[in-house]
């Protein structure tokens, strides 16, 4: 009997969009998005691919970011130079999903790590021909799949879950991105034999040889004793003493889960609790290039800039974004030239920068223009039709600051607080994802093949064919 899949709950933690109305509609729509043949040669061959993934970083993401990252070290912000914005090779990339315009991580993780596209909410399941409601692995490797059968070893690091949909799309198989855990599978999924993505995780078969993250909670006490008790590699791992304790140069099989849930926004990580996104980006290098010569590839999520965009709320999110860059960093000081190291987001947020500020404006604050008069910052800030200030940064929909004519006038020192959230134009119970393209950024070998306008799954042809496996 075929999985009903249209009758089966999905679940979203994070956006309130209801995926019925798209599928009740009944609309068809094209799988058949074509990927460009990529060429391989002995120049562009990689022994090791990092891919780079922050979650909902788009343009306006990386604009804002750079200005933020270049004013937290006393520069005017907008001249800075981020740890990517050295690579040479830049493209932009179409995020839609199969059935959506507008994206979720699922589907369009399913792009990166797969090479298909596929339904909003779906990872590594095939939207219509070939379709079996749990995946099909011998059919559809993943690139981790693909890259564990070539002997290389595959890490995963993100600051959400595990088995949140960016990661999971690495190492799972699942109809929604809701089965995380074996109680969020339905009935249906159940008789049909799939498996929650913590249960794929930490199967015999997995082809994951090392996953730092958040998300314990997901798993059961049986599904971690799986992976501790495989053999003397295997690590399970909670604490930063025990993290701080590994020697990589051991290349154990560490699973490591922080926190019970997702990790900590960069701006409220406690340093003593949880590991920094460039502290796990290092140890997971070492460990993974420890194992053998035949390299790996990591998969590496900031994946709370998403979280931080969906709750309106743009100081945490460029607070992850800068941890982000700094996990760049590290991991061009630690890799050489046989290393392909991609930078992308998986989709974009309705964030945006505008309002004629200043240079040097702080980009969290109120607008102030320029005053031709005295040739300096004016004193005044730049006012809207209501006479009153307005932020640089926005969000044109969200749970932000929608201001009314009988509220007071905004004050910098409220704007620029941790638990600002800026202004809106659609009020929404969480702010969504947006439409446009995304940048890519790519160094190392096999790089020269990101360039143009590219499909979003054209990037694991990237990979595929610089690390010249199957
Ligand atoms: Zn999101």
């Amino acid at each position: 009997m075929a999985l009903k899949i249209h009758k089966i709950m999905r679940i979203f933690t994070l956006t309130a969009f209801s995926l019925s109305v798209l599928i009740s509609n009944g609309c068809k729509f094209s799988n058949n998005v074509a990927g460009k043949k990529t060429n391989v040669t002995s120049e562009n061959h990689a022994k090791n691919v990092i891919l780079f993934i922050g979650d909902g970083m788009g343009v306006s993401t990386v604009t804002a970011g750079r200005i933020f990252v270049g004013q937290e070290m006393g520069l005017s912000g907008e001249e800075h130079v981020l740890s990517f914005e050295t690579f040479e090779n830049v493209a932009l990339i179409k995020t839609y999903n199969t059935n959506a315009q507008v994206p979720d991580s699922a589907g369009t993780a399913t792009s990166i790590m797969s090479g298909y596209k596929t339904n909003i909410g779906t990872i590594n399941v095939r939207p219509t021909e070939k379709f079996s409601g749990c995946g099909d692995i011998a059919a559809d490797p993943t690139l981790a799949y693909r890259a564990n059968a070539a002997g290389k070893s595959v890490g995963i690091i993100s600051t959400a879950r595990i088995t949140h949909a960016t990661p999971a799309a690495m190492y799972g198989y699942a109809d929604s991105r809701g089965w995380e855990a074996d109680k969020d599978l339905p009935e249906e999924a159940q008789s049909f034999g799939c498996q929650s993505l913590a249960a794929q995780l930490t199967a015999q078969n997995t082809p994951v040889n090392l996953a730092l993250g958040g998300g314990s909670k997901e798993f059961s006490p049986q599904q971690l004793d799986s992976w501790a008790s495989r053999d003397d590699s295997h690590l399970y791992i909670e604490t930063v003493s025990d993290f701080e304790a590994l020697d990589p140069q051991e290349g154990h099989d560490v699973l490591g889960l922080f926190t019970d849930s997702h990790m900590s926004f960069e701006a409220d990580r406690d340093p003593n609790a949880e590991p920094s996104l460039a502290d796990m980006t290092a140890y997971a290098i070492d460990n993974l290039s420890s194992r053998n010569d035949k390299g790996y590839i990591l998969m590496i999520e900031a994946g709370r800039i998403d979280h931080a965009h969906h709750g309106g709320n743009a100081y945490r999110a460029l607070k992850d974004f800068q941890a982000m860059d700094a996990a760049v960093k590290m991991a061009l000081e630690k890799t050489g030239d046989d290393t392909l190291i991609l930078v992308t987001a998986d989709h974009s947020h309705v964030f945006t920068i505008g309002g004629y500020p200043v240079r040097g404006n702080p980009i969290l604050g109120l607008v102030r223009s320029f005053d031709e008069e005295t040739g300096k910052i004016s004193k005044e800030y730049a006012t809207a039709l209501d006479d009153k200030p307005y932020t640089t940064l926005g969000y044109h929909n969200g749970p932000g600051d929608l201001r009314r004519a009988e509220d007071p006038a905004l004050t910098d020192n409220l704007v620029q607080s941790k638990n600002y959230r800026q202004q809106i134009a659609i009020p929404r119970s969480s702010e969504t994802h947006a439409g446009e393209d995304v940048p890519l950024y790519a160094n190392g070998p096999g790089a020269d093949e990101v360039k143009g306008v590219m499909e979003q799954n054209e990037i694991f042809n990237v990979m595929i064919n610089a690390m010249g496996v199957e």
